[in-house]
């Protein structure tokens, strides 16, 4: 990476259907910041179904190669997936994960003040996923059902479930860090000393799965000791199940959530309900060296190419990829304007209610700038 003094070189991949809309959208936002005086400077990046259609690769190697190489992070926009398998055919974002190492998803998940999404109540939670194993290595296999009670035919699909200390103990660390960053911020920004202290909730179901969520609830709870800085955090757990239940009644409850991937991936699709449209909501791929913002929708193929996609969740998804670069305060800047667009609600796309187009949006929220 590049020293935090010089300007920061940042990857665009739109990728397909509406990610060529929302990047190039969030990429406005960030030259309308220019942050001290430092423009950033653009790599565009090429990777994707429709790549691969025409070239027969996804992800190409030069971009991997140049996001190593040049980039201090990068913005990903979305990739349509295929209906049906195809041959030679495998998800660019899934490989980008693996190729720069990035091993946790961190969504944040907040509502507008005067807004209101399935819920009804103040919702500002972190959800970090364990983003490489669980029932995500691909173990799968199917064979005969040979017992006794079984008819011709019958079968038995397996999958098998990692869960590694290691990679256990990264994300909690992940997770640790992120909450006593966050709880940094809180209290520089309201100028208050009784900030409540940051709150760490470790999802799992050790209660069935006692020797693979054993290890990932040990091992999450163990990195507490790790670090003084994280003495500080108050450390509750709660089983998948009923972590559902308790967000959709109080999600005012959370704080900062980690969860391995599996649990993840389903908890922060239900957050997201809870705060309104998917064109809202952003991510970020995150790793020790670089991370990769990702709106939290697909390529939306009914509606590309229309202007009309909601460009907030990308631009979010920049505030997201900026606070994991080190510049938290441009960040602050970018989810200002953006709330401050949202709460006046004159500017909003259709899948919010109102008329304006994508450009429209991304020049108001620039304007506020
Ligand atoms: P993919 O195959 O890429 O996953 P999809 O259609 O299955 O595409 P999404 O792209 O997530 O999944 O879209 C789900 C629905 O939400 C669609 O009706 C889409 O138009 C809408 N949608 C998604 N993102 C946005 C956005 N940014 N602005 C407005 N509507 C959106
Ligand atoms: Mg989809």
């Amino acid at each position: 990476s590049a020293a935090t003094s010089a300007s920061k070189t940042i990857g665009l991949i739109p990728a397909d259907g509406i990610g060529r809309e929302v990047i190039p959208a969030a990429k406005q936002v960030l030259e309308a910041l220019a942050p001290s005086g430092k423009p950033f400077s653009f790599i565009e990046l090429d990777a994707g179904f429709e790549h691969f259609q025409k070239t027969g690769t996804a992800l190409p190697q030069e971009t991997v190669e140049r996001l190593k190489g040049e980039c201090d992070g990068a913005l990903f926009g979305a990739v349509s997936s295929p209906s049906h398998r195809v041959a030679g055919y495998s998800s660019p974002i899934v490989a980008l994960r693996k190729h720069l190492d990035l091993y946790a998803n961190v969504r944040p998940v907040a509502s507008v003040p005067g807004s209101t999404g399935a819920g009804s109540r103040p919702v500002d939670m972190l959800i970090i996923r364990e983003n490489t194993e669980c029932l995500y290595i691909k173990q799968e296999r199917i064979e005969a059902d040979t017992s006794p009670e079984a008819s011709p035919g019958d079968q038995i699909a397996w999958a098998d479930r990692r869960i590694s200390t290691r990679a256990s103990r990264r994300c909690g660390r992940m997770a640790f860090k992120m909450a006593v960053a966050r709880h940094a911020a809180t209290a520089a920004a309201s100028g208050l000393s009784n900030v409540p202290s940051p709150k760490l909730t470790v999802v799992h179901k050790s209660n069935v799965l006692s020797i693979t969520d054993g290890v990932w609830r040990e091992t999450v709870k163990a990195v507490q000791a790790e670090d003084p800085s994280f003495a500080a955090v108050k450390v509750e757990e709660q089983l998948v199940d009923s972590m559902v239940y308790r967000m959709f009644r109080e999600p005012e409850a959370f704080d900062v959530v980690v969860a391995p991937n599996l649990y993840g991936d389903i908890l922060s699709d239900g957050a997201a309900a809870l705060v309104g449209s998917l064109g809202l909501v952003p991510s970020a791929n995150v790793g020790d060296h670089f991370a990769v913002g990702e709106p939290v929708h697909g390529s939306a193929p009914d509606i590309a190419g229309q202007d009309k996609a909601n460009p907030i969740a990308a631009i979010r998804s920049a505030a997201l990829l900026l606070e994991n670069m080190g510049m938290a305060q441009e960040a602050q800047r970018i989810y200002q304007a953006v709330n401050a667009v949202l709460l006046e609600g004159k500017l909003l796309t259709p899948d919010l209610g109102g008329k304006a187009t994508t450009t429209e949006v991304t020049d108001a929220v620039c304007r506020r700038l």
